[in-house]
């Protein structure tokens, strides 16, 4: 699995997809940062969520990357989120969907993608069979390799890459946009 690096940024990318999308109320800042972020990066990180349990019972291997990373259970995260939002503030149902799910799906397939990990149970709990890409996207970590391995460091240098990759595209799409908008600003009134 990537580390939550990877994810975090994940749930930035799907922030900056939806932020124009969502209601006002959601760009509004809790923590920092705007409160659609935090719940995009908070299902993009959910699926992580049974390494508590691995922690807590000393056999991360035993209780990590089983049922939570399931597309079936991307569906249930993802409707659960959306009715949840549109009982408490009556926001739109498919936004939250698309949100929940993106974040939580992409989790589970960047893990699929993630060199030498022990696979993913894609469809449980129709099935308990562990799938594994073929092709290799992420270096991953390892945790089995302890604290203090010199392993980390591909891990973080593989991930750093990719987090300048996506603060770059965004960068270049932003300056883009600040661009198009001073030419409009700039032509004159009858030409608008
Ligand atoms: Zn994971």
């Amino acid at each position: 699995m990537p580390s939550p690096i990877v994810h975090t940024t994940l749930g930035y990318i799907i922030y900056r997809i939806f932020r124009n999308r969502v209601p006002k109320d959601f760009n509004r800042v809790y923590l920092a940062l705007p409160l659609a972020l935090i719940i995009a990066i908070g299902v993009s990180i959910l699926p992580d969520i049974d390494s508590i349990a691995g922690i807590l019972m000393g056999d991360f291997a035993k209780y990590h990357n089983n049922a939570t990373h399931s597309l079936f259970v991307a569906v249930l995260v993802a409707t659960f989120l959306a009715i949840a939002i549109r009982l408490i503030v009556k926001s739109g149902f498919w936004i939250w969907f698309a949100i929940g799910f993106l974040g939580y799906s992409l989790h589970v397939l960047m893990d699929y993608f993630t060199f030498g990990g022990r696979g993913v149970m894609l469809f449980w709990p129709i099935s308990l069979t562990r799938y594994e890409a073929p092709v290799n996207l992420f270096y991953g970590v390892r945790w089995s390799e302890g604290l203090l391995n010199s392993v980390h460091i591909n891990t973080l240098v593989t991930e750093l890459v990719f987090v300048l990759l996506v603060a770059m595209a965004f960068l270049i799409i932003d300056k883009k946009g600040t661009s198009t908008n001073d030419n409009k600003k700039s032509l004159p009134n009858s030409l608008e």
